[in-house]
């Protein structure tokens, strides 16, 4: 490859994913500043290729070798950058771990992220699927983000609103897919800050630990230690989290499921929708600790897919579409994955 660029070939992709699926990217890149992006739109090999814009690797499914560029987002800092009566801006690039992100407010006491403790990947990637834990999306933090447009070889700057927001979805999911490459994104922290505990996870947790009115700081803490339990270390076992979106149905489908289903677990929506628990469904049609090949379900969560060992790419999506059939035919619902297919 001609590009004065430092890329590599043949590049190893296996450390780069939390499914330690042992994949290999025809082209890698790190990208520590804007500059890198410029060079590879001005490229005529690189810019031809396809893309895949790689934070932490903890919401993708390597399905096979990548023919294309990989761009590893590596840019790091974080800053206060301005505050008024409501909130402080604070500004995190898109390499930054999210979790190391969220525990820098912490120290500076600032509330506000503390639900999102301990989701893996990066700050840049926060937008793409509007992380969600415990009661609390991004949504309700983002200020605004700063991302580079291959199209049109500018940075552009998205409010809260141009993100269109939604259940593990926004515009970077659509119209800006593999287009604009998120730089840096700013978020809003309430001065005023109340605990969000909605969530009876989080509410039993404390209480387990005699607190009634936590600090932020308790709040994060609590969550670490539910996550802590509940979900697989993906140093330890290969995972992407939960694997299936909670399926949103009608009012009607839901009365009919429960008249078949009285044990079924169901969440009222602002729209008068239902969200059902994927995990129940997936728990109800025998998967929880059951496996195909190298691709398992975890035994403490059936909405979490592991990695057994040495699984390929295509052992997840064969156990993720046998999931999907079951659940299908027990329950006529249809599961859509969270993670994205590379
Ligand atoms: C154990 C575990 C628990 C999890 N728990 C949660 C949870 O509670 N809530 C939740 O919402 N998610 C959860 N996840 C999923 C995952 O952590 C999040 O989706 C996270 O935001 C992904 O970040 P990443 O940097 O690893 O993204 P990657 O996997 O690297 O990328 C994910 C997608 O975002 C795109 N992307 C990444 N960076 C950028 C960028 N800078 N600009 C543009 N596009 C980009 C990629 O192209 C890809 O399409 C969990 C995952 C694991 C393994």
């Amino acid at each position: 490859m001609a590009s004065r660029l430092p890329i590599q070939t043949d590049f190893s992709l296996r450390h780069l994913n939390t499914f330690g699926i042992d994949a290999k990217a025809h082209a890698y890149v790190r990208v520590d500043n804007a500059q890198t992006l410029v060079a590879v739109n001005a490229d005529a090999e690189l810019s031809q290729l396809q893309r895949l814009i790689l934070g932490g690797g903890s919401n993708i499914v390597l399905t096979g070798d990548f023919a294309g560029l990989v761009l590893h987002l590596c840019n790091r800092g974080i800053e206060l950058v301005d505050e008024d009566e409501n909130s402080r801006f604070v500004r995190a690039a898109a390499g930054e771990n999210w979790h190391g992100f969220v525990q820098w407010t912490l120290e500076r006491g600032f509330g506000g992220l503390e639900n999102l403790s301990l989701i893996p990947g990066s700050v840049g990637a926060s937008p793409i699927q509007n992380i969600g834990a415990y009661g609390v999306e991004i949504k309700e933090r983002l200020h605004s983000l700063t991302a580079f447009d291959f199209e049109t070889c500018e940075i552009l700057t998205l409010s809260n609103a141009d993100c269109n927001f939604a259940y593990r979805d926004s515009i970077f999911k659509h119209e800006l897919r593999d287009r604009a490459v998120i730089l840096s994104v700013t978020f809003a922290l309430p001065k005023h800050w109340q605990p969000s505990i909605r969530y009876a996870d989080v509410a039993q947790e404390l209480a387990a630990q005699g607190i009634d009115t936590p600090t932020a700081r308790q709040v994060s803490e609590a969550v670490i230690a539910i996550r802590t339990r509940k979900l697989p270390d993906p140093a330890q076992i290969g995972n992407a989290g939960s694997f299936f979106k909670n399926p949103v149905v009608s009012g009607e489908e839901r009365d009919a499921l429960l008249a078949r289903f009285p044990q079924m677990v169901s969440f009222v929506q602002p729209d008068g929708s239902y969200k059902l628990a994927a995990g129940w469904l997936i728990d109800q049609c025998g998967w929880k600790g059951k496996a195909l090949g190298a691709a398992g379900v975890y035994e403490k969560q059936a909405l979490v897919l592991v990695n057994r060992g040495n699984a390929k790419g295509q052992d997840i999506v064969a156990l993720a579409e046998a999931i999907r059939e079951d659940v299908r035919q027990r329950f006529g619902v249809l599961l859509e994955a969270e993670p994205i297919f590379v």
